[in-house]
């Protein structure tokens, strides 16, 4: 089902991107590869993107409704992102830690007047983050409170990234086969079980890490009331409270960070995927009273906060800011989710519409893996959470009018999924 108008702009883009498609075909081997097969790979090799559209390298277009998972949340090759990269680019590439870099001091400044904390660390991804957050919760109990509570508890379905100790606090046995020995300190309860939560809870417990919106594990918001609840029971308890905004940070959810729907603030929280618009940027943030627990040479990273990244995420965050992209996710993912529930209302194949701001799920009855190619072939890009939830992430700034193009795709798919289970016997 190709749009009618899609052919002038196919076009277009064969001509303007035939030297990248060029160099896309040659590096593609043949047959084999020489690279570990750690991924699945759709047979899609995607070479140009701008906004909400991405093209392939035989010139088809599609409708970006992943973001390279949550990533480009301001679209593809923002304008704005786009110059302050390119005037850096001039300037300086990389320069070591052991200076200061005054793009870091801005970057630290932009996220801490507008979010709870008060400090920051810079890496290069979400699971170098959290493993900082890991870091310093361990070194604030050692150092600062001169205490034995080395613990982190995590929740069941979780997701904290592929490091030995993300892949450890991730609740999801799968990502931990054939990893062992796993290092010690981590244990993970059912989620919304302040029982299970309590009873896990020992005198080495220094740390409860969860996701607001629990996002490669299905997308289950966490209960508001659970959430509160945990945050006393940190208080009485002297735990520290981390909270993974790696996919929900970056105005994902309708504000700039999750944590501000809930009216708690964590002591810790990491960022990472929607950072950078692409570039890649991690970030570690706390509240004053851990600054002192790290000092020199406790932690740090030969890349993180390098000069091109920080601009980047200074562009982004100043983008985010200056043209309330949070509040325009708010409103374009209440639409969709409305749009989504009246079109799949009477679907027996559709189970529930859920999600918050631009992180959408529609769980089936069945495994939507197939759905997902089919979405592939109409020109509709998007993922999975979990075999049988499909999950939507696009840009925060897609219009309405892309909005329709995609639901209208995906309730055909949705409609003729019904209809062919309804026929089997
Ligand atoms: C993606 C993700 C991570 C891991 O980030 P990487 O950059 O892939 O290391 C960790 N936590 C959450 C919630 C994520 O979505």
């Amino acid at each position: 089902m190709r749009r009618g108008s899609g052919k002038v702009m196919v076009n277009e883009a064969q001509n303007a991107n035939a030297a990248a498609v060029q160099a896309v075909q040659e590096v593609r081997p043949a047959e084999g590869s020489s690279l570990f097969p750690t991924y699945a790979r759709y047979p899609i090799a995607l070479v140009k993107g701008e906004g909400s559209w991405l093209w392939d390298d035989q010139g088809k277009k599609y409708l970006d409704f992943m973001c390279g998972l949550a990533v480009t949340n301001l679209g593809h090759a923002p304008k704005s992102v786009k110059a302050k990269l390119q005037e850096q680019l001039d300037q300086l590439w990389h320069v070591s830690n052991l200076f200061h870099i005054p793009n870091q001091e801005k970057l630290a400044g932009l996220l801490t007047s507008n979010s709870c904390a008060d400090a920051v660390f810079l890496c290069n991804s979400g699971a170098e983050a959290n493993e900082a957050a890991i870091k310093l919760a361990r070194r604030y109990n050692s150092k600062v409170l001169c205490n034995v509570k080395y613990e982190v508890i995590t929740f069941e379905r979780s997701f904290h990234g592929r490091t030995l100790a993300t892949l450890t606090a991730t609740g999801q046995e799968k990502v931990k086969e054939g990893f062992h020995p796993l290092p010690q300190g981590f244990v993970s309860v059912p989620l919304g079980d302040l029982d299970a939560l309590k009873d896990a809870i020992t005198e080495h417990t220094g740390a409860i890490m969860l996701e607001l919106i629990q996002a490669e594990g299905g997308v289950y918001p966490v209960d508001v009331e659970f959430v509160k609840a945990v945050r006393e029971l940190c208080d009485e308890r002297g735990i520290l409270l981390i909270f993974d905004e790696i996919q929900t940070g970056m105005g994902r959810t309708g504000k700039l960070f999750a944590y501000e729907h809930y009216g708690v603030e964590p002591d810790i929280f990491t960022l990472a995927k929607g950072l950078g618009s692409g570039f890649p940027i991690g970030a570690m943030l706390a509240k004053a009273k851990l600054r002192e627990a790290f000092s020199a040479g406790s932690h740090g990273s030969t890349f993180g906060g390098g000069p091109l990244a920080t601009a980047a995420a200074i562009a982004t965050v100043e983008t985010m800011l200056e043209e309330h992209v949070a509040e325009q996710a708010a409103a374009t993912g209440a639409y969709m989710i409305e749009r989504l529930r009246t079109e799949l209302a009477g679907n027996s194949f559709v189970i529930e519409v859920r999600g918050q701001g631009m992180i959408i799920a529609i769980e089936c009855a069945e495994p939507v893996a197939k759905l997902v190619e089919e979405g592939q072939r109409q020109g509709l890009l998007f993922v999975t959470a979990g075999p049988n939830v499909i999950r939507l992430l696009p840009n925060l700034l897609l219009t309405r009018e892309e909005a329709d193009q995609g639901i209208t795709i995906l309730s055909s798919i949705l409609t003729s999924t019904n209809a062919a289970a309804a026929v089997q016997p």
